[in-house]
């Protein structure tokens, strides 16, 4: 059975390439009807506020990632990661390094001054722990295979390779007790039942390292086994450099705030580097249905936000009016009002390319009156405009049928005696209406607001 993970670091938000590489990872678990876990990598004191952890905590629920069990914390796993740097050590595939920070210094100027690559050079790997002055501190460094080389045949990279001299005896275990990273990842992703590990292929030189923990470990516990790596493209800007804060928003948060709805971004960074045929709309559903992770490119996949939004209003359009109706009245406002925004929907919806948008094209409706006017609205409505509502004022006050092909007839028939096109005559209209000159059709807005209402705002500004 398969078991993915997603192993987020709290860093204040949910990046949006994490978030890409999460749903990579939930996905793939859930075509192959295996489980998805989330671990938090926690161990950042500093960072891992338990406000950092909610942001991907809540990013995750509102792109509808859902998890299988509870996350692992990973800082609460540290006497784990301890015992393993231990057995690695009786066993003999770890060693104590009582190498002082400032000869490890030293170490790596010379080997920088020398142009050669500064890695530890194993001077404690062979040596007896009883040459260590008494009660001297000590690491516990894995002990690398010295020759041949470490192959990974890499689901999304394909077979890489490097050479072991290349891997030094990294650390597992610092003097003060604590893992590094490099053994808590493995550690965790091993007692987690991890099958496959989906990440971003800046990872892919920690696996190197990763796997000589677990062939290391073959040996002495049950269960490590070489997961199958699966190693995903960073997600670049729409220039080729790697995505940054220059680039614009980078967390999930973000996104929401902008106005892009949960789907919008699922489905986005769905196709971003993985594509199926030339379907570009996908439903949760289909998602599972058609995802695997053969079909992700070695290319690094170039972030467009045009394309965000172009997908973002085909997904408003496609959304039920009355969740975006409800959506909608949590950006107006008290005033809004959700079964006045439902009914209003089909028309509200047919332009917008995000959120933000549609409330601010929905405002109209629970505007109060005296109506705040925009520049090009009130520029339209000098005296001529005003004598012209004044007419349509009457005979809208004579309509006994408020209905959009009644009132379509009314005012037809007044432009036709003005000799004006119906547009003309609904600039005006449409600027006391609505304080705008955008709008839903003007037969529209006037049927939404009702005729009371429409009739109090032509009157307004009427003369
Ligand atoms: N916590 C790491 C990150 O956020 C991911 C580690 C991993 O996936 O192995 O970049």
């Amino acid at each position: 059975p398969v078991v993915t993970r997603f192993a987020p670091s709290p860093t204040g938000f949910l990046h949006i390439g994490n978030a890409r590489t999460g749903l990579f990872s939930w996905l793939y678990a859930r075509h192959h009807g295996g489980k998805a876990l989330l671990r938090i990598e926690d161990t950042d004191k500093a960072r891992s506020t338990q406000e950092a952890i909610d942001v991907i905590l809540e990013g995750l629920d509102w792109l509808g990632l859902e998890f299988d069990g509870e996350p692992v914390y990973q800082s609460e796993r540290a006497e784990r990661h301890a015992e393993v740097a231990h057995k690695l050590l009786e066993a003999g595939r770890a060693y104590k390094c009582f190498a002082t920070t400032d000869e490890l210094t030293a170490m790596r100027e010379a080997q920088k001054a020398a142009k050669q690559p500064m890695r530890y050079d194993g001077r404690w790997r062979d040596r007896d722990p009883s040459e260590a002055p008494e009660g001297a501190p000590y690491t516990i460094r894995i002990k690398t295979p010295e020759g041949g080389e470490t192959v990974i045949q890499d689901a999304v990279q394909g077979r890489v390779k490097v050479d072991n001299r290349e891997i030094d005896d990294f650390i597992l275990l610092r003097a003060d007790g604590t893992p590094t990273y490099m053994l808590a990842v493995v550690v965790d992703d091993m007692d987690m039942g991890c099958t496959h590990i989906i990440r971003g292929d800046d990872h892919l030189n920690n696996a190197f390292r990763q796997i000589q923990v677990i062939d290391a470990m073959a040996g002495i516990e049950d269960g490590w086994e070489r997961p199958v790596y699966a190693h995903v493209p960073l997600i670049h800007g729409n220039d080729g450099a790697k995505l940054s804060k220059r680039h614009g928003a980078l967390g999930v948060r973000d996104y929401r705030d902008m106005g892009i709805l949960p789907e919008t971004l699922f489905n986005y960074l769905l196709r971003l580097g993985w594509g199926h045929g030339d379907q570009e709309e996908f439903t949760r559903e289909e998602a599972i249905a058609a995802f695997d992770i053969d079909a992700v490119g070695k290319g690094p996949s170039r972030f467009d936000m045009k394309k965000l939004l172009n997908m973002n209003g085909h997904h408003i359009r496609e959304a039920d009016d009355a969740r975006l109706a409800r959506l909608t009245a949590d950006l107006i406002g008290p005033q809004a009002d959700v079964a006045l925004l439902t009914e209003a929907m089909p028309v509200l919806k047919t332009r917008a390319r995000d959120m933000n948008e549609l409330a601010e094209g929905a405002a109209f409706l629970f505007k109060q009156r005296p109506l705040a006017m925009d520049d090009k609205a009130a520029a339209l409505l000098d005296k001529e405009a005003r004598a012209r509502l004044s007419a349509i004022s009457t005979r809208l006050h004579g309509e006994t049928d408020w209905t959009i092909e009644a009132l379509e007839a009314n005012l037809k028939a007044y432009a036709d005696e003005l000799g004006l096109g119906l547009g003309k005559l609904a600039q005006p209209l449409r600027a006391a209406l609505t304080g705008t000159t955008t709008s839903p059709g003007i037969f529209d807005v006037l049927v939404l607001l009702g005729r009371e209402e429409s009739l109090a705002r032509i009157d307004a500004q009427a003369a």
